[in-house]
């Protein structure tokens, strides 16, 4: 006989990074989410879980009001995002806000294996209206790489821009390219390269930048506050006084860790990920201070 009864839900707990924002989200056991190549899913490397009924999702800590929200193109839907630590929620539909259908960025359900997913491939791209890239009105880097170019690239509403001087960024790229599934690298779903600082220009805003600062706090995961695309991992500047403070080893740490200033290449422009040999690392996820959920 065939086995009518609905398919069995199960209670996912999902947060962003700083755990502001806190949710529980009955779905059937995910095995498949949808991926999205239109412009903001591809630069935040969403991941989704469609909500059948509002009621499955909801809220354990911080208010619908604790989230941002973005959106663009022909507006109908609100991208939430925490406005602290840069996380991608979920996204909301609001031509029916009496029923409002409710997708989450499996991103940020606690110890959900991504990569053992499948995919399914949307097409929104294709929708109407296009986006268009922001052209870079920043400083170019200061050093150039041999035989490389300028790369440039934004966040999603252009507000945040970033320029990078590397070789070609395709198939002959031989340095590496790297997801890793550590809690905000996971959550953000960063595809890193690994430029020198002065290879690197982080442009925009004082205000439109976000500084999340996590782990051993010594770089800071930058974002657009207006659209939470995250872009870089920028080595923080400590004061001079703090830097005297470290013992030798942690003082080698910081200037080995100053010399480089990732890059997320989802947000950079004429990239094609499937050119890419992206590795993908798992040492991160062991690295102290071991990330508690909440
Ligand atoms: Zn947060
Ligand atoms: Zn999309
Ligand atoms: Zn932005």
């Amino acid at each position: 006989m065939v086995d009518v009864s609905p398919q069995s839900l199960k209670t996912y707990r999902g947060n962003c990074h700083c755990k502001l924002f806190v949710y529980e989200v009955e779905l059937p056991i995910i095995t498949t989410v949808d991926e999205c190549n239109c412009s903001l899913c591809f630069k935040r490397g969403f991941l989704w879980a469609v909500v059948s009924t509002p009621d499955q999702f909801r809220i354990i800590k911080g208010d619908k009001n604790a989230l941002t929200s973005y959106s663009w193109g022909s507006m109908a839907r609100h991208y939430k995002f925490c406005p602290h630590c840069g996380t991608g929620v979920l996204s909301r539909s609001i031509i029916s806000p009496a029923d409002p259908s409710i997708a989450i960025n499996v991103h940020s359900i606690q110890d959900l294996d991504t990569w053992s997913l499948d995919r399914t491939p949307i097409d929104g791209a294709a929708l109407d209206p296009k986006y268009t890239h922001t052209s870079y009105t920043g400083p170019l880097p200061t050093e150039e790489v041999d035989s490389g170019k300028v790369y440039t690239g934004s966040c999603h509403c252009g507000r945040v821009q970033v320029a990078l001087s590397s070789k070609p960024i395709d198939e002959t790229f031989a340095e590496p390219v790297g997801e890793c599934n550590c809690s905000i690298c996971e959550r953000n779903a960063y595809v890193w390269i690994w430029p020198l600082s002065v290879n690197v220009v982080l442009h925009g805003k004082e205000d439109d930048v976000g500084r999340y600062l996590c782990g051993r706090r010594v770089v800071a995961k930058t974002f657009c506050r207006v659209c939470g695309v995250p872009l870089t991992n920028k080595p923080v500047q400590l004061p001079e006084g703090q830097v005297m403070g470290l013992t030798d080893e942690e003082r080698k740490g910081y200037e080995m860790i100053k010399l480089t200033h990732p890059v997320n290449v989802r947000v950079l422009e004429n990239i094609h990920l499937t050119k890419l040999d992206v590795m993908r690392l798992t040492a991160g996820r062991d690295l102290p201070p071991t990330y508690v959920n909440p």
